[in-house]
């Protein structure tokens, strides 16, 4: 069986250095808030291209952060719309949510599964205060046409950059570095990923990352000082060591994930098959390499069938979830669309030769 993603394998590819990364931690005696998160917060603030990184306690933890910071600062009220893809991960449309603001669903473009800048404009009110662009399955999101409208509208540019961790948009700056803040998710299975739950918050607005850093830490400011009702959203020591390992590996990484990528778009040849578009192979660091299929089930049974491991993202958008029935009456039909045919090949840096040539095999022995 070739499987979605061997996070073992990942792991093992740098094991030595993550063990002996590890294994200072735990002598160290120092475990929370010391200097291996102060090392990989300037580290990662220094790779993506901007002035603050504050680690905490997962990406979704990130993306609240972001909101929350806006509403202490007033820059956001309770009741504020916030644009956001309609095609997402739930956990983009959570962090809205939690906060009390309102997501405004907009749909994708069927050719790069990214929010629809055409569409952006009309979804605008005098409530909307900010544009949440996520770069899904690791391509660049943004266009300067988003970027046009933030600056019209005098909106927030908010990047969920949980899937591209080193992605560059026109070969320039990296995604978490165009927005006025970004949130990252170091889940295990991301490409940057730690050994357990890890989040980030990139800025180069210095109060809002002052605000982001005391809201993780029980909204302290000074010890045993409290000037918000924060929560406990740290990333730990441990993590930390293991990330600054894995962030000087990264874009090497990222390399193999695009030639993995190229291998699949050159020999991949079956019409019922739909490649993702790669105008640009910068701005795609392939965390998933999503195909499209109007028979993807049974694409899937086949492939299940011929030993090759995929996963769907995702199997039901979040207007058609449970714990949002207040919209699950509403059509968006290419968000749906996408929904009813993606199906993700495995993909990762670790894949070897005769595991990407079985897969090709696979895809283009479906009849
Ligand atoms: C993984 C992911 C998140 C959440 O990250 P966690 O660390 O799992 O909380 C948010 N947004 C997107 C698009 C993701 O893929």
């Amino acid at each position: 069986m070739i499987p979605f993603l061997s996070l073992k394998d990942v792991t093992a590819a740098h094991g030595e250095e993550i063990q002996a990364a590890v294994r200072r931690v735990v002598d160290s005696g120092w475990y929370l808030q010391g200097q291996e998160n102060a090392r990989f917060e300037k580290n990662y603030a220094e790779y993506i291209g901007v002035d603050h990184c504050i680690g905490c306690a997962n990406g979704l933890d990130a993306l609240i952060w972001i909101f929350r910071a806006y509403l202490e600062l007033g820059i956001m009220q309770p009741g504020d719309e916030v644009i956001v893809p309609a095609n997402t991960y739930i956990a983009s449309i959570l962090a809205i949510t939690e906060n009390g603001l309102t997501p405004v669903l907009v749909e994708p473009d069927m050719n790069t599964y990214q929010l629809d800048g055409s569409k952006v404009e009309a979804a605008i009110t005098p409530r909307t205060k900010a544009i949440m662009i996520v770069h899904l399955y690791g391509q660049c999101a943004y266009t300067d046409q988003i970027g046009e409208l933030c600056a019209k509208y005098n909106l927030k540019l908010v990047e969920d950059n949980a899937q591209a961790h080193g992605c560059r948009f026109k070969g320039g700056s990296r995604t978490g570095s165009i927005g006025h803040a970004a949130g990252h998710s170091f889940y295990p299975g991301k490409n940057l990923g730690a050994l357990g739950d890890g989040g980030a918050v990139t800025t180069s607005d210095a109060e809002l990352a002052e605000c982001i850093r005391a809201l993780a830490n029980y909204g302290s400011t000074r010890k045993y000082v409290f000037k918000y009702t924060g929560r406990n959203s740290r990333l730990d020591e441990i993590q930390a060591a293991v990330l600054d390992v894995k962030l000087k590996y990264l874009d090497e990484d990222t390399e193999k994930r695009r030639a993995v990528a190229r291998y699949y778009l050159e020999n991949i040849k079956n019409p019922a098959v739909i490649l993702p578009q790669v105008p640009d192979w910068q701005a795609h660091v392939f965390h998933l390499f999503p195909i499209r299929c109007s028979r993807r089930d049974e694409l899937q049974q086949h492939l299940t069938t011929n030993g090759v491991q995929t996963v769907i993202h995702y199997p039901i958008p979040p207007h058609k979830q449970e714990c949002y029935q207040e919209w699950n009456d509403r059509s968006y039909p290419i968000t749906e669309q996408i929904h009813d045919e993606e199906l993700s090949l495995p993909i990762s840096p670790t894949m070897t030769e005769a595991d990407m040539k079985a897969v090709v095999t696979a895809v283009n022995a479906f009849a």
